[in-house]
Formats: C-alpha cells, sequence, structure tokens
C-alpha cells in the first residue's frame, strides 16, 4: 500500500478519462492527478462535432470542460504531451518530452487515431480529411467554404456524418463505401436502402461496392478520384471515414494483454495489477453476450470512466451496462443498442420496415441469443428504444417468436 498521497495517472482527457478523473477526485480527495493528451483542449463533445460541422452550433457548444474547472479540482490536465511509453514493472508514464510521471494506478483511456486514405495520389493532395478531433472539424468546416463539391468516403458512421455535413452545407455530395450498403456488419440491405432514401432526399448520390484506386490531383488538391470500377468522381474535398486504430502502439514492450484492443475484466483492469482501460480502446467483457469486446460509443466510454476511476480508488464496481449510441441521420435519427452484430453468427435477427415521418421510413432490427434480446437497431422513430433498453438489460427470455415479434412494434 502507498505510504504517499496516491498518485493516479490518465492517459487520454477523453470522456473515459475525464469522468474518471473526477470520480476519482471525488473519491480521494487527497490523491494527485495527472491526465495527459496530446489535443490541446480541455474535454469537448465529439458527438457534437457533427452539428458543428453542420453550422447548426458554434464551438463554444462543443466544449464540455474548461482548464478551469481542472484547476478547481486540483486535476493536473496535460496537454499537448504525449504518453509515448509505460513501465508496468517502474510503475511510470514516459512522455514525449522526455518527462517521467510515475503512478499507483494508471488508466488507459487513449481511444484511436482515425485511419487515412492510402491509395496513389492521397498524400500528395490536400484537402483530404479524417473526422475525428475539434481541429479535424475546424479544418473542414474552412475547407467546405471554398468548395463545391465533396465526397464522403466509408460506410459507417463518421462517413454519413461528413456526407450530411457536406450535403446540408450545400454542396454537392457523393457517398462512395466498399460494402453493398451502409453499416454492413448492422444492418442489412432493406435497412440500407432506407438510409440511402434519406441520403438522396438531400440530393446525395450514393455509390455502394466500389472503392477509391486513385486521388488525381490538380495542382496539390484532389481534382477527381478515380475508383476500382472505373468511375471517375469529381471531388474538392475528400472526408474519410475508414475506422479507426486503437491508441495502443505506446504500450510495446509491457505485459499487458492486447487484443483488438486492451483486454480488461468486468472491473475494467487489465492483467497487470492497477493498470486500468476504458472507453474505445477497452475490450471489456461484456455479460450480456459473454465475451469481450469493443464499443465506439460516447455513454459507454462515459459510464467506463465513472467505474475505472471508482475501482482504481480501491473500489469493486462491475460494468453492467447495455451500450447505447444515439446520433442524428439527415432528419431522422438513429439508435444502436446492446450488440447489434449482423455478421455473428451466434445472434438470430428479425426486422420492420413501415413508413414513417417526413417521407422517411422507420427500420427496426432487434438481435436475440438463446431467446433473449441482446441488440437493437432503430432508425427513425425512437418510440419504444428505452423499453428496448430495459429488456436487454434484464436479460428477459422471450421463448415464443410471438413474444419477439411483439417487440418489433413496441412502443
Ligand atoms: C465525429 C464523431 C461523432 C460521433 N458521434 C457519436 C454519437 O452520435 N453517439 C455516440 O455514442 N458516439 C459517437 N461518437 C463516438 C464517441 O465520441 C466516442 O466513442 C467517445 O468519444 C470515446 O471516448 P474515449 O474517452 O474513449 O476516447 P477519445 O474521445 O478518443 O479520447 C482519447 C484521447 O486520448 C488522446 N490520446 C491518445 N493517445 C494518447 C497518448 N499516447 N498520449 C496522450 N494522449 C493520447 C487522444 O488524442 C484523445 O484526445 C462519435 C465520434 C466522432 C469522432
Amino acid at each position: 500500500m502507498a505510504t504517499h498521497e496516491k498518485r493516479y495517472v490518465i492517459i487520454g482527457n477523453g470522456v473515459a478519462g475525464t469522468t474518471a478523473a473526477e470520480t476519482l477526485r471525488k473519491n480521494d480527495p487527497n490523491c494527485q492527478i495527472h491526465i495527459f493528451t496530446n489535443e490541446p483542449y480541455p474535454l469537448y463533445n465529439r458527438v457534437s462535432l457533427p452539428r458543428f460541422l453542420q453550422g447548426v452550433i458554434g464551438e463554444q457548444k462543443v466544449m464540455i470542460r474548461d482548464f478551469a474547472w481542472h484547476e478547481q479540482r486540483t486535476i493536473q490536465l496535460v496537454t499537448e504531451t504525449l504518453i509515448t511509453a509505460v513501465n508496468t514493472e517502474e510503475r511510470v508514464v514516459t512522455t514525449n518530452k522526455g518527462e517521467h510521471f510515475p503512478y499507483d494506478a494508471l488508466l488507459i483511456a487513449s481511444g484511436g487515431w482515425a485511419n487515412s486514405l492510402r491509395v496513389p495520389g492521397a498524400q500528395d493532395a490536400h484537402h483530404i480529411y479524417n473526422f475525428v478531433t475539434l481541429d479535424d472539424t475546424k479544418t473542414i468546416v474552412e475547407q467546405m467554404q471554398q468548395s463545391r463539391t465533396a465526397l464522403a468516403y466509408g460506410g459507417s458512421f463518421i462517413a454519413y456524418e461528413l456526407c450530411d455535413g457536406f450535403a446540408v452545407r450545400k454542396l454537392h455530395t457523393t457517398w462512395l463505401m466498399r460494402g453493398p450498403y451502409w453499416l454492413r456488419n448492422t444492418i442489412d440491405s432493406e435497412g440500407g436502402e432506407v438510409i440511402d432514401n434519406i441520403a438522396k432526399k438531400f440530393g446525395v448520390e450514393v455509390i455502394h461496392g466500389d472503392e477509391i484506386a486513385e486521388v488525381i490531383p490538380k495542382n496539390g488538391v484532389p481534382a477527381y478520384v478515380r475508383t476500382t470500377q472505373g468511375r471517375e468522381l469529381q471531388a474538392d474535398m475528400i472526408g474519410i471515414g475508414l475506422g479507426l486504430t486503437l491508441n495502443t502502439s505506446f504500450l510495446a514492450g509491457t505485459p499487458i494483454a492486447l487484443h483488438t484492443g486492451i483486454l480488461v475484466n468486468e472491473r475494467l483492469e487489465t492483467n497487470v495489477q492497477g493498470v486500468y482501460a476504458a472507453g474505445d480502446v477497452a475490450e471489456f467483457f461484456d455479460i450480456a453476450i459473454g465475451r469481450h469486446h469493443t464499443m465506439g460509443t460516447w455513454d459507454n466510454a462515459m459510464a467506463h470512466g465513472k467505474i475505472a476511476g471508482a475501482n482504481m480508488a480501491g473500489g469493486q464496481l462491475i460494468y453492467d451496462d447495455v451500450p447505447t449510441y444515439t446520433s442524428p441521420l439527415f432528419d431522422v435519427n438513429i439508435a444502436v443498442v446492446g450488440t447489434a452484430e449482423s455478421n455473428n453468427p451466434e445472434l438470430q435477427s428479425i426486422f420492420r420496415r413501415e413508413p414513417g415521418e417526413k417521407g422517411n421510413e422507420n427500420y427496426r432490427r432487434l438481435f436475440f441469443r438463446e431467446n433473449k434480446l441482446v441488440g437493437v437497431v432503430m432508425v427513425g422513430s425512437p418510440k419504444g428504444r428505452k423499453k428496448l433498453v430495459e429488456v436487454v438489460k434484464n436479460q428477459q427470455t422471450l421463448a415464443t417468436s410471438a413474444e419477439r415479434e411483439a417487440l418489433l412494434t413496441l412502443k
């Protein structure tokens, strides 16, 4: 046991890291807390970035915490500083500035870096953007004001949010994705059609089953892209949504067990005592489906932060939340609850598609494992979402198909 004030180090000041710092301060008033980020900002809301991109809100509304908030709680926020190494034997982290910070307990809440476009021509062209940070968003907003055409590339949330931003700002927008439809690992072709119809209503040209083969720059900026199917698509700017690579490279050489993310138990502790992981980077044990997985959602990261912070200060809390993701999707909403994986052979699914509001359709898909609801996707009306979250949480057995079908219309 430490004979000094306990020293906590947190890598990453996203919602997981900042929530953990806040929880630590509440649970251990005398401890030292250092929280590191390579970004220049205190916690801001990544979920609000799409609305900032669209021009619906300003930068102020994106910020959640300021430096004063940290000072008031004696939480040492160290910005523009990257942790480059962790030594679990000596219990010390090293920064890119060569400083060392010892810890009694460490939290890794480092999220992921956006994957970049790696095709011929992309490296030589400006105006190709990832969309993960506040700085990314500011740069894209600036460039949108000087562009007429835009390409959103990818089949997941970030690509549609880019697409939405481009279309709302009246750029001529093309949405290109490799898969046969959007969110191919969660919805099916019926849901994909519902999404396409919404995007088309906003003037977006949607192309599936094709990839960027090459970027053809002119004077250092993209003029158009050539696809593997031979299309030539004009784009003054390109927004990339090709997923994240989780930030674990600074753990090289440590005994911390890694898989897709950082493996943690139900208490969010890694295989190395005193080292925890939380948020997007944590591969946690999900008791609803009985296995480990990662989850890139705001609520999940915040809930992880609370649990990890309490456990670092000596608690024994177990993470058993149902992760949920809600987001605006053009003029409707999308909600994903729990484990909604169409590529998971252990899960059975049923769906319903029906007319909705504003000329859109509602689409609901439910995922079951051993007659228990484990996942939900809802496009359009969110009615019934809270009740469905409860059904997932309670692990209620739904023995008959009539009971399962009834959930498709639950309001
Ligand atoms: C544009 C966008 C829209 C989104 N919309 C939604 C939504 O509608 N609903 C939803 O539920 N979720 C949404 N998400 C996902 C959600 O924002 C994330 O799941 C959540 O923010 C993850 O929080 P985190 O604390 O785990 O990691 P992050 O927020 O990624 O924070 C990690 C921080 O650690 C820093 N870092 C990494 N490595 C180091 C290092 N070695 N040293 C120092 N600092 C380091 C990173 O730079 C970053 O600042 C969205 C994400 C984006 C990008």
